[in-house]
């Protein structure tokens, strides 16, 4: 690190830690402080004028103050203040000029977040998943994953995204979390596995916000995960609550569960558990069987009104969602292999956690010499696919894209499913044919939601 890079992290920390110092006094009633305290120290526009734009927000919702309040008052403090440190210290500021500048000596994206899983195993056997397949030895070796968490910290990322398989099946993550203490950690889990020893373990450690996954209710849970899925992710839930570590739930939506996990009802029970984010995501054609995994896709209405109840529950904000799909004209259209990527068990690197097509595998390979690859270059270079934000995915709204990418990249299928998605002729006419039945509807919502316009300055990183 150079001097004025340690300088810059050092000014940095001192700022966080006076802010540590007034969440560890009386949080609920030093937002206002910290705010001010912010503004004073913050030299440089960028951040300032972030700083202020989340002012604007907070000062003029009642929601939101509540939101905030509650997390402050709920939180168990050494969590509360890796949070702060970790995610807003070292992730959205100080790593923000530090990617930066790796990215332009280099030509290349670092990304905001990186995606890994470690270990393919799990404790379930969940209908449609592969994980049932894999064995111990697939695993990526701890001294693997201890280096790629290491380059990625190295080129300014701390914020890792654990997924899989089930990560707290993963013995040796635990050690990973404690080791790599500066960074925040976001495992998206089955959530059947926590019991007062892990919370425990979690609440000192600090720095890792697990996801917990359900399908809806009881109902919904079970006839896919198996019975008592759903109880058991319950318990998990309010042990996390009981100790004040945060944590969200996370949300496959099929045509089977939609009405169920958009409903205020479900909404309510997340929010009284003490779920603090909810992600939604699509049920995407990429498990053992793509052709028959169409069948159970968002209608494009449905699909629409996803994104509409998001907006609604975000204003509401009792929780904070995301949906990755309806949420992609904030953030410029697609994100992967730009501000975030996935490193899979076979550590081969691929844009995106539903893209499972690679021209890098990280073994004995640099994560930044992987990441130079032209393949993500491509990538960016078509960023947006469309104009029209709300069709932002190269698999499922521009399908050609795909094709076309994989055929002039020369990236390999990571999945048989990837095989079918650019070779098979009964997916590809389903494909296509779902993409055409949605444009009509997404252009008609971009237009009167988004005034057809979004975050272009995003697209191309
Ligand atoms: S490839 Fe599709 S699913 Fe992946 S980030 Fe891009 S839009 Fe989203």
């Amino acid at each position: 690190m150079n001097f004025k890079d340690n300088f810059e992290k050092k000014t940095k920390e001192r700022i966080i830690s006076t802010v540590l110092e007034l969440l560890d006094k009386n949080p609920e009633s030093n937002v206002e402080r910290i705010f001010s305290l912010l503004r004073k120290s913050i030299k440089d526009e960028y951040s300032l004028k972030i700083v202020e734009d989340v002012y604007v927000q907070y000062s003029n919702s009642p929601n939101i103050q509540e939101y905030v309040k509650n997390i402050l008052k709920n939180t168990d403090k050494n969590c509360l203040k890796k949070f702060f440190k970790n995610m807003l210290g070292n992730a959205l500021w100080y790593g923000v000029s530090k990617r930066e500048k790796i990215g332009t000596d280099n030509d290349i994206k670092i990304p905001f977040t990186l995606l890994i899983s470690p270990s393919m195993r799990c404790n379930l056997h969940c209908t449609g998943c592969y994980a049932a397949n894999y064995c111990k030895k697939d695993d990526i070796p701890y001294e693997e994953v201890d280096r790629l968490v290491k380059e990625a910290r190295d080129l300014g990322i701390y914020y890792i995204i654990v997924l899989g398989g089930e990560p707290f099946f993963n013995e040796y993550m635990l050690d990973i979390y404690k080791k790599y203490n500066d960074i925040y950690f976001m495992p998206f889990t089955n959530g059947t596995l926590f019991d007062e020893p892990l919370v425990d373990k979690l609440q000192s450690l600090g720095n890792v916000m697990p996801m917990l996954s359900v399908e809806g209710f009881k109902k919904e849970t079970d006839t896919r995960r198996g019975d008592g899925i759903f109880n058991s992710v319950m318990k998990g839930m309010d042990l996390l609550n009981e100790k004040g570590v945060p944590f969200g739930a996370s949300v496959a939506t099929g045509n089977n569960n939609i009405n169920t996990v958009i409903s205020n009802q479900f909404i309510d029970m997340l929010y009284e558990k003490g779920a603090r984010m909810l992600w939604y995501f699509m049920f995407m054609p990429v498990g053992d069987n793509p052709v028959q995994d169409i069948n159970y896709m968002l209608s494009p209405t449905e699909r629409l009104t996803l994104g509409k109840r998001t907006r609604e529950i975000r204003k509401e904000m009792k929780l904070f969602p995301i949906d990755f799909f309806n949420d992609a004209p904030y953030v410029g259209g697609c994100i992967a292999g730009k501000y975030y990527c996935h490193i899979n068990s076979k550590e081969d690197l691929e844009p995106c956690i539903f893209s499972h097509f690679a021209t890098e595998n990280v073994k004995n390979k640099p994560l930044l010499e992987a990441l130079k690859c032209d393949y993500f270059k491509e990538l960016r270079k078509r960023h947006p696919y469309n104009k029209n934000l709300l069709l932002p995915c190269p698999m499922i709204d521009n399908p050609a894209q795909i094709r076309e990418i994989v055929k002039f990249t020369g990236a390999k299928p990571t999945h048989p499913s990837a095989e079918i998605m650019i070779k098979d002729k009964e997916f590809i006419d389903k494909i296509d044919k779902l993409a055409a039945n949605f444009k009509p509807y997404a252009d008609e919502a971009f237009e009167k939601e988004f005034n057809s316009k979004g975050n272009y300055d995003m697209s191309k990183g």
